[in-house]
């Protein structure tokens, strides 16, 4: 199966502005970019008239929560649901991604051990539509913090239990696994102070990881919790809202290694949301206005060190569903002083680089994850909200949604 998309201008996932052009698909690759004058002389099984529009990569979430249930098609009220609704939202919440132009994720955790996995294996064999993606599991906090039970595999303490866990996560087939290292301070007031790893665990995690060739992503709030992850050799760092001007040079000393992901969609949803009555979010608001004014400040400093900052931003609560996913777009140029094609850059070939895969670039050779805009995201990119201006979505070659014109030939 071939496909030419031509009289398109194409954004190629680098920071830069798009150019007019022609891109020729074969199976499951871009075999052919052309930029103008210079055209695709090529017969193809399918040809798409672009009519102007924009070629670009395939979006990448980087901190994806699929087992958080809600989504912009159904919304749950409780966190927790029963496994097989779970199972059921997490299966819906792929999809949706996809629906908004979402052709890769990297798990920042997951409400239950096994569902991504299994989600994983189901979308690569073709038996439901969704992102590719780096599955997880639950979130690990180690014993002794409040709400943790004590005893298993998810929160044993002391470098053996670390190991036993990498050991099972490994023995799943998962990804990345995800180290809760900061207390969650939109939770429980102040504890994003806490540390909850003590340096032999992460030792243990990074020595176990790299056996077993898996990546680490990271929660962490201050210069202690982004100095572990580090020393854990984490492949992400989320938040690092209160880290000092040291930890960022600390930072862009490991640029090369490690991936930064502030997740400030969740902090402006928290503080635009008015929740019923008997709902409390005070202290989440509170603390996401703090963090919105840090990161602020901070986030400018991330990228003029060179860090690789991506998307993502704890989509999946009610007041922030999956789906929305693009929004992280607009907050990076509202809120962090991003140009329209910085933010598209964050969202394509450096959430490509996080996945390890050919992906988040429209270039000869790599995978054809490939959306088709109306409009142009390099001047607005509010415009991927919108998933109706997605004409084309190909994830891997494959049509999951075709424009309505395609000519087949
Ligand atoms: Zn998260």
């Amino acid at each position: 199966m071939s496909t030419l998309f031509h009289n398109i201008r194409i954004f190629d996932g680098t920071a830069r502005a798009a150019r007019e052009g022609s891109v020729l698909v074969e199976g499951n690759t871009i075999a052919r970019v052309a930029y103008a004058p210079e055209t695709i002389d090529a017969r193809a099984d399918t040809v798409i008239d672009g009519q102007g529009k924009v070629l670009m990569p395939g979006l990448v979430e980087a901190h994806a929560h699929l087992t958080w249930a809600s989504s912009v098609e159904k919304i749950y009220h409780q966190f927790i649901l029963p496994p097989e609704e779970l199972e059921v939202a997490a299966t819906r919440n792929a999809r949706v991604l996809l629906d908004h132009g979402f052709t890769s994720a990297y798990s920042a955790g997951a409400l239950g051990d096994g569902i991504e996995i299994r989600l994983a294996r189901a979308i690569e064999s073709g038996a439901t539509p969704g992102p590719r993606l780096i599955p997880s599991t639950l979130e690990r906090s180690p014993e002794g913090v409040e709400g943790v039970e004590t005893g298993d595999v998810f929160n044993g303490r002391g470098p053996e239990a670390i190991r036993a866990f990498v050991d099972y996560c490994a023995d799943e087939g998962l990804g990345s696994i995800k180290l809760v290292v900061s207390g969650e301070c939109a939770l429980k007031p102040d504890s994003h102070n806490d540390v909850l790893y003590a340096p032999e665990e992460m030792d243990a995690a990074r020595e176990a990881t790299h056996e077993h060739g898996l990546w680490i992503a990271c929660h962490a709030y201050t210069d202690a919790a982004v100095d572990l992850a580090l020393r854990a050799g984490a492949r992400i760092i989320y938040h690092g809202s209160y880290i000092s001007d040291a930890m960022v040079e600390k930072l862009a000393a490991h640029k090369d290694e490690v991936f930064y992901g502030p997740g400030c969609g969740v902090s402006v949803a928290a503080l635009e949301a008015s929740p019923p009555p008997h709902i409390d979010m005070s202290s989440m608001k509170n603390s996401a206005a703090e963090r919105m004014a840090l990161e602020g400040v901070l986030v400018p400093k991330m990228k003029a060190a060179g860090l690789r900052i991506l998307i993502g931003g704890d989509y999946g609560f009610p007041f922030n569903p999956n789906g929305r996913n693009a929004r992280d777009l607009s907050h990076f140029v509202q809120y962090f002083g991003f140009s329209p094609v910085e933010a598209l850059n964050a969202a394509t070939a450096l959430g490509g680089e996080l996945m390890g895969l050919k992906v988040g670039q429209v270039k000869e050779g790599w995978l054809a994850d490939l959306l088709l805009v109306s409009g142009d995201p390099t001047q607005d990119v509010a415009i991927l909200q919108d998933k109706d201006r997605l004409t084309a979505i190909m994830k891997d070659g494959q049509f999951h949604k075709a424009p309505a014109e395609a000519a087949v030939a």
